[in-house]
């Protein structure tokens, strides 16, 4: 990654699971994070937890379903003179109803937060990355997504992991080559979305996410990652 200055993260949904995990990675590696969180009380206990472990790290209120919420938490960090490099659009919900059980309601949040989520974020914080010629999107979608895998069940999640996918391509395609935005899939991760019984750690489910994050001016956009390799949309 070349740079002139520390660059900046941040991610949604970053006060538990893969989330917390991708955030204590990136400070890991160097970078400023911002913890965003729903629930700024949660995302203060997480903070915490990181900085235990010597990251820079700063709470950011931000509910992903409320453009007012993302477009609050942008005005903030202009405010404070912080220039977002890197999104990571890691928020997410996991309705599990079938086709026939779904309703109305419980279909709208899944889009809401896995889909609507990443079009607020990415309208608050993209344009400003295409001007300064520089940036890294993140989408943490899920193979549960995939079109060329006849979009797997559970449907409400399938539909809204796949329109995030679409969404990728659409906002790799706004923001220009400069600014790289992909979409990983994490694998079936020990959190507690993917439950106790899940075979991949928290460290390994985020470890595509932070490699995309970081990727060299040479890097791929408008791809679907996993393990580091790219997958079929
Ligand atoms: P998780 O443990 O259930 O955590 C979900 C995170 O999303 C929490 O921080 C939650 O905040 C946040 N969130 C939910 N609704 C939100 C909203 N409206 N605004 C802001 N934040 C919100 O899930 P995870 O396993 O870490 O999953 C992270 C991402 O990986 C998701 O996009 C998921 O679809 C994807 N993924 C996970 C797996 C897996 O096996 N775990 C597999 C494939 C893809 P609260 O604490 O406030 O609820």
């Amino acid at each position: 990654m070349s740079r002139s200055r520390t660059r900046t993260a941040l991610v949604t949904g970053g006060n538990r699971g893969i989330g917390i995990e991708i955030c204590r990675q990136l400070a890991d590696a160097g970078l400023q994070v911002v913890l965003a969180a729903r629930d700024t009380t949660r995302g203060r206990e997480a903070a915490r937890r990181l900085k235990g472990d010597g990251g820079r790290v700063r709470v950011e209120e931000l509910d992903v379903t409320s453009g007012a919420s993302v477009t609050a938490c942008a005005e903030r960090l202009a405010d404070a003179g912080i220039e977002i490099d890197v999104l990571v659009n890691n928020a997410g919900v996991y309705p599990t109803d079938s086709f026939f059980a779904l309703d109305e309601a419980g279909f709208r949040d899944a889009l809401d937060v896995n889909l609507m989520g990443a079009f607020h974020t990415s309208q608050a914080f993209v344009p400003a990355m295409a001007k300064r010629g520089w940036g890294r999107v993140v989408n943490v979608s899920s193979g549960l997504g995939a079109m060329t895998d006849n979009v797997p069940s559970p449907p409400a999640y399938g539909v809204s992991k796949a329109a995030l996918n679409a969404l990728t391509l659409v906002v790799s395609a706004a923001a220009g080559p400069r600014v790289k935005v992909n979409a990983a899939c994490p694998g079936w991760v020990r959190t507690d979305m993917g439950g106790s019984w899940a075979p991949v750690s928290v460290e390994k489910g985020a470890d595509t996410a932070v490699w995309l994050a970081r990727l060299p001016d040479d890097g791929p956009t408008g791809g679907f990652f996993r393990n580091r390799r790219r997958i079929a949309w």
